[in-house]
């Protein structure tokens, strides 16, 4: 989706623009003016790890559950955890670290790199049946990512990159694209001052 279709997070609100006006995410690498946002700056990487800021609005993170967008595999394997009752944890660190439930709700429509990883596969998945969002949704097979927040996230800053490990899986929110968590973002902003 256009970012400026989508409501903005106001700390997202307070990041530097690129040239077309989209916001530049904390983690994300300049190179000679220009953000480069395929890539992880590993300095500010690191830096939210350590001071546990969010990895989009730079800002800190309350002690709690910690929010990030998944792709199609990792989406898949949550949900067979937990249809299964299984704890999740993901054995392969990712580089992508965690941030706020709105930011990550507003990435997951407006980061090119993370809304629709699997735009190509072309395969609608079911649609949702209408449950209420926290809940483990039944279209999750065909999702091609999702929203997921974990209790608690594990990292390692090594010579190159930072890896991070999440254990816990506190809510999950499957999409087939992005702009269904359009009312939850809403939902969140409206409701925010009540959450802290
Ligand atoms: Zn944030």
């Amino acid at each position: 989706m256009r970012f400026d279709t989508v409501p903005t997070p106001p700390a997202v609100r307070d990041r530097p623009r690129d040239p077309r006006g989209y916001p530049v995410p904390a983690v994300t690498p300049w190179e000679d003016g220009e953000p480069r946002f395929a890539l992880t700056d590993h300095a500010r990487s690191a830096d939210c790890a350590r001071m546990r800021l969010c990895a989009v609005c730079g800002t800190p993170m309350p002690p709690g559950s910690v929010w990030r967008v998944v792709g199609a595999a990792e989406s898949a394997a949550i949900a067979d955890a937990l249809a299964a009752g299984r704890p999740y944890r993901n054995l392969a660190p990712t580089t992508e670290g965690p941030g706020h439930r709105a930011c990550m709700l507003y990435a997951s429509m407006v980061c090119p790199y993370l809304a629709r990883p699997n735009a190509r596969r072309g395969t609608a998945a079911p649609q949702p049946d209408g449950a209420a969002g926290r809940a483990v949704r039944g279209a999750a097979r065909g999702a091609t990512g999702a929203v997921a927040a974990f209790g608690a996230y594990e990292y390692a800053v090594t010579a190159t990159q930072v890896l991070f490990r999440f254990l816990d899986v506190v809510e999950f929110l499957p999409h087939d694209t992005s702009d269904v968590h359009l009312d939850e973002l809403r939902a969140e902003l409206a409701g925010r001052g009540q959450r802290r």
